[in-house]
């Protein structure tokens, strides 16, 4: 059997942890969650990293230093994970749907103007598989528009757009750490935020809405309550498992980049042949093999070939997002700007194949005959 994801966990994780908890330190902000806001700092280049508990989370925190209100609506794809949606719903505001391009599956940036009211205050584009959104049009509408740009950056660590991390861009980044991410702390994540003046504001929201985070930094002799706000802080032992593996990431995501190279080249006889499509890297994009994926022609021959692989083979392939503004609360929160023409029709066509750390060449190989095996 091939299982469809295997957590990473590097071989330090363990003693790490051990460290937290013989320092009696397995609460927030601890020195392994320090570790870790700086490794992310320095490898994005972004102002400030605060690691949350998870990139819905994060992406709260980021819809509520937008002030983000009821009435207000925000831009984003219907092709994504609800927590994308969950974030801003929670504030009583409006997602508002925009179509995908086929060739990334990301948010189709020459719709998003059109979709713009009075109302609107935020984009939010996802980078899905860790590809990058045409960012350098998004972020010149949002100039344009005096709108907020929040990146779920959930898949995109290690990712960049001509030059800049993902998650770095826009004037917040949200990245995820859940067990189906490239690196894991089981659940997590991260917001990188771009603008200096955002950061106390964001520490006093992760941090029930008090000023402990300058206590502890020894800037004021006593802590109290400033404004709303959350517990957004992972424990220590959380942050503990993650660095180790942040430590390695070039291993990781190179493993990573190898495999789904491998998948790329074995499956580009049946690409040309025109039985799948593969996915396509735009110029300027360079990915983190997020995941590898493959377009089968509908729904009828994706269903065929996921079964064919699990029942006949012991390999679980899955597809994933029934678009939100199909479900009952994306028909009930949001609505779709525009025509679906690809949200839909290139959704039920998607089939994601096994894709982890662990995952060795030879399990690629079998996958891609099997798969090769399916067509001819
Ligand atoms: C995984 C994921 C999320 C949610 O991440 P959590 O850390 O589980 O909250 C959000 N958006 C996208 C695109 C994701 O893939």
């Amino acid at each position: 059997m091939i299982n469809f994801n295997v957590p990473p966990c590097a071989p330090k994780a363990f003693d790490y942890i051990k460290e937290c908890v013989d320092n009696h330190k397995i609460c927030g902000d601890g020195a392994f969650t320090k570790k870790c806001n700086e490794w992310i700092e320095k490898k994005t280049g972004t102002k400030k990293c605060l690691l949350t508990t998870s990139c819905t989370h994060a992406t709260e925190m980021a819809a509520s230093l937008c002030n983000i209100k009821a009435g207000d609506e925000v831009i984003m794809p219907s092709y994504t994970f609800v927590s994308t949606a969950d974030a801003f719903v929670i504030r009583g505001a409006t997602p508002v749907f925009v179509d995908i391009r086929p060739d990334t599956m990301n948010i189709d940036e020459k719709l998003i103007e059109a979709a713009i009211t009075p109302n609107t205050k935020a984009i939010v584009p996802v980078h899905y598989a860790g590809v990058s959104c045409e960012m350098d049009t998004i972020m010149d509408i949002a100039k344009r528009h005096n709108l907020k740009v929040i990146e779920d950056a959930a898949q995109g660590i290690m990712s960049t757009y001509k030059g800049k991390a993902l998650g770095s861009i826009g004037d917040y980044g949200c990245f995820s750490f859940h067990e189906t991410k490239n690196y894991s702390m089981g659940e997590g994540g991260a917001l990188l935020i771009s603008d200096e003046s955002d950061v106390e504001a964001a520490e006093i929201i992760r941090e029930k809405g008090t000023n402990r985070s300058k206590y502890y930094r020894g800037q004021i002799d006593k802590y109290t309550w400033i404004d709303w706000g959350s517990s957004y802080l992972p424990s220590d032992m959380n942050a503990a498992y993650l660095y180790a593996q942040l430590e390695m990431a070039d291993e990781i995501n190179n493993h990573r980049l190898m495999l789904w190279d491998m998948y790329y080249e074995r499956l580009k006889p049946l690409m040309e042949k025109g039985a799948i499509e593969l996915p396509t890297v735009p110029e300027g994009c360079v990915h983190n093999a997020h995941m590898f994926y493959i377009k089968a022609a509908d729904i009828e021959e994706r269903t065929r070939l996921e079964n064919y692989l699990k029942k006949d083979n012991g390999i679980y392939a899955v597809f994933h997002y029934i678009p939100l503004h199909t479900s009952p609360a994306g028909k009930k929160f949001g609505r779709f700007f525009g025509e679906d023409r690809y949200t839909t029709k290139e959704s039920e066509r998607l089939l994601r194949l096994p894709m982890y750390y662990d995952l060795k060449p030879e399990e690629v190989e079998y996958i891609c005959s099997k798969v090769t095996r399916f067509y001819n």
